[in-house]
């Protein structure tokens, strides 16, 4: 089968966040299961494209609105990811040092579907599957259907698959005019409360649906940023299907980013000497247990709850947790995070920013995690964190409670709370010191943990099984 993956990022050439882990592992999984996969992205100005070299595969041009704008889209010579990975690049528009967060992002992911699709519309065959990921691939399958020079390809079935409701693209009426010449009679696709919605518009069109994992698709009946009565009307055609982890790229025994590799063999001593880097670089005490955040700091992950349920944390609990945060996000979290530093010397750090090797390192490193989040699609970070004997510390909620069972439960393993809040969240690091005293649980839960299978092979095929579904 051939699968076009169509998505604004992908690892390793551009993340933010799951997302890219996600289109960078499953396309990848779907080659080694025979199919061919290939994913087409925006040509970020990232690293990775300066490091690899590139063929012209297509030029061609397209009007959006008053614009004119020429579009090139390149193909990586190498198959270095271990799938056909294509860019396009559009001169002003697409070639930026940031993935998003421009004033102009309505214009460039429109402009970058439009280019898409009409690259796919020159193709002398027409590709088994269309599949695009979150808001900024999601107004492709009407494109396919409704824009007058592209309805050649309404048959070809598409997936869209949410990796986060929370965003959903809204641009207004205006702007309707940057859309290729399309039936007027199906503006009921594109609108959702009097505003072009193009997530909503990729329920309504897409063949199939699915959410990165089975709980959050109840949820987003209940939860979804205005559209939960689109995902009750439209529930027949959705499914959640769990993330699984690129065990490749997330491995403690071959991991390049970390001092000291380890495996379920020799975990205690290996957590230890990567703790013990940890504590050195940020100041921390390595007698204590070592609880880390790593993750956007925004709302939807409660990273607001952070400062007051560490500080609770330390005056209700003898200080007998330490903690270090990487992420960025809110500036009134982040400066909250930083200012702390001064505060809790010693037992707390913090780093603002995005950083991939010390992300790595602090999966390594701690012992517990602590995923505190109002909205967890999948979540990624837990999945990691247990492969590198991390304890993941959760609300439940979504991917958390599909992948996270409780010490308290048979065969548990993980410490889980039900609401984001600080009392529940320091009642959850009262529990993690009390499992951090008890060496042999400890020590019992990490094995545990690190030979859990949450490899894609297995999502990659429930993937596969849709497609042939709607074929
Ligand atoms: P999201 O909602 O942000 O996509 P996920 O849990 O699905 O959350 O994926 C988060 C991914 O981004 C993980 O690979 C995590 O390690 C990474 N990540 C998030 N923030 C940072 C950061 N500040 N530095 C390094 N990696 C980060």
């Amino acid at each position: 089968m051939e699968i076009i993956h169509v998505s604004a990022e992908c690892y390793p050439v551009a993340k933010a966040g799951g997302l890219a882990d996600v289109v960078g592992a499953l396309p990848k999984y779907q080659v080694r299961a025979g199919h061919f996969a290939k994913v087409v992205m925006p040509m970020h100005r990232m690293k990775f494209l300066y490091e690899h070299e590139w063929d012209v595969d297509h030029k061609g041009s397209f009007h959006m609105g008053d614009h004119y704008f020429d579009y090139t889209i390149i193909k990586e010579k190498e198959n270095t990811l271990g799938f056909d990975l294509y860019c396009v690049d559009i001169y002003g528009l697409l070639d930026r040092e940031k993935i998003y967060s421009y004033d102009d992002d309505t214009e460039r992911f429109t402009a970058f579907q439009i280019a898409v699709v009409d690259w796919l519309s020159h193709w002398e065959h027409q590709p088994d599957m269309i599949h695009v990921h979150d808001h900024h691939a999601a107004l492709i399958p009407f494109m396919m259907q409704n824009c007058i020079d592209y309805r050649h390809m309404a048959s070809i079935p598409t997936v869209l698959t949410i990796h986060n409701g929370q965003y959903q693209g809204w641009m207004g009426w205006d702007k309707s005019n940057y859309l290729p010449a399309w039936d007027s009679w199906q503006w009921g696709k594109l609108d959702w409360d009097k505003m072009i919605n193009p997530l909503a518009c990729g329920v309504k069109c897409a063949h199939r649906v699915t959410t990165v994992s089975p709980s959050y698709m109840e949820e987003l009946i209940y939860h979804a940023n205005g559209l939960e009565r689109l995902f009750e009307l439209e529930k027949a055609k959705c499914t959640g299907i769990l993330n699984g982890i690129d065990n490749e790229v997330w491995d403690p025994a071959t991991d390049t980013y970390i001092m000291d590799n380890f495996s379920v063999e020799d975990v205690a001593d290996g957590k230890h000497l990567n703790k013990k880097k940890l504590c050195h670089d940020f100041d921390l005490d390595i007698d204590k247990p070592l609880m880390v955040y790593i993750g956007r700091l925004v709302e939807e992950k409660a990273a607001d709850l952070l400062p007051q349920a560490i500080n609770d944390a330390f005056y209700q609990a003898d200080n007998k947790m330490n903690f270090l945060i990487l992420g960025s996000g809110d500036p009134r979290v982040e400066a909250q995070l930083e200012s702390m530093r001064n505060s809790f010397v010693g037992f707390y750090n913090s780093q603002i920013g995005y950083n991939e090797k010390l992300a790595h390192q602090m999966y390594a490193g701690a012992d517990f995690i602590l995923m505190p989040s109002r909205v967890e699609p999948c979540g990624l970070n837990q999945m990691y964190a247990m492969r590198y004997g991390t304890v993941p510390v959760v609300r439940s909620v979504g991917g958390l409670k599909d992948t996270v069972i409780d010490l308290g439960d048979e065969g548990g393993y993980g410490i889980r709370f039900n609401h984001a809040s600080v009392w529940d969240i320091v009642y959850s690091i009262h529990r993690a010191e009390q499992l951090y005293a008890d060496a042999d649980k400890l020590a019992d839960i990490r094995k545990l943990m690190m030979e859990i299978d949450n490899s894609w092979e297995s999502s990659a095929e429930k993937y596969i099984n849709l497609y042939e579904s709607i074929q």
